[in-house]
């Protein structure tokens, strides 16, 4: 593992996708890289990788410098860091795509502290890799902590798709009758239980689209 893979999403999945890197802390923090402080033997004018319209400035620990390490360039250049939902993880080091089948058994579950998540809502707007954390999910404006009861509102959403609710009628405040009525009268009080439950995500906008995301 390298020297920040343990504690830097980025560098993990770097560590993932392309392979260990010789990395050093320098003596004079300018020398290193504007976004995570380090030196690698590859080093990229700030100008090189980010665009003028930039604003992810954020998560950058060091300002004075101008340069940017190979790892958090390439986190900044890979077109599919910013388009797709991916699965990171930090022991091993691991980078997935995440297809809906993944998102779901990940988003299952409280997300582990070995984890990240990454989830791009409008896909190729903007960098979410370098803004993640472990044990989160990252989405376009905003990192959510998945807790048991978020991953208890997966399985109810998941559960009302089943029985064939769309995702329009899923905002309804109350179920279409026509669909409360597929399954046998004996589970419609599970329905409308269901319904109330994902209620506190119908005003979430982030862990709705997660969600439908996941249940897709
Ligand atoms: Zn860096």
């Amino acid at each position: 593992m390298t020297l920040a893979a343990d504690t830097d999403v980025v560098w993990a999945a770097y560590t993932a996708a392309v392979g260990p890197v010789d990395a050093a802390t320098p003596d004079d923090r300018r020398t290193g890289c504007a976004r995570c402080g380090h030196t690698t033997p590859v080093m990229f004018p700030v100008g090189q990788v980010i665009s003028r319209r930039f604003t992810g400035f954020e998560s950058w620990t060091n300002l004075s410098a101008r340069k940017l390490c190979q790892v958090c360039a390439w986190a900044y250049r890979d077109r599919t860091l910013r388009v797709d939902a991916h699965i990171v993880t930090r022991d091993p080091a691991t980078l997935r795509p995440a297809t809906p089948a993944l998102l779901h058994q990940v988003l299952s579950t409280p997300i582990g502290t070995d984890t990240a998540v990454i989830v791009p809502l409008r896909p190729g707007r903007k960098h979410l890799i370098p803004d993640a954390r472990w044990g989160a999910v990252t989405v376009d404006d905003s990192r959510l902590v998945w807790q048991e009861h978020d991953a208890a509102r997966l399985a109810v959403m998941c559960r009302l798709r089943s029985h064939g609710f769309t995702e329009t009628m899923l905002r309804d405040t109350a179920p279409t009758y026509s669909v409360v009525r597929r399954p046998p009268a004996d589970r419609w009080p599970q329905v409308f239980e269901d319904w109330n439950l994902l209620a506190p995500w119908r005003h979430a906008d982030p862990w709705w689209e997660v969600g439908l995301r996941a249940t897709r």
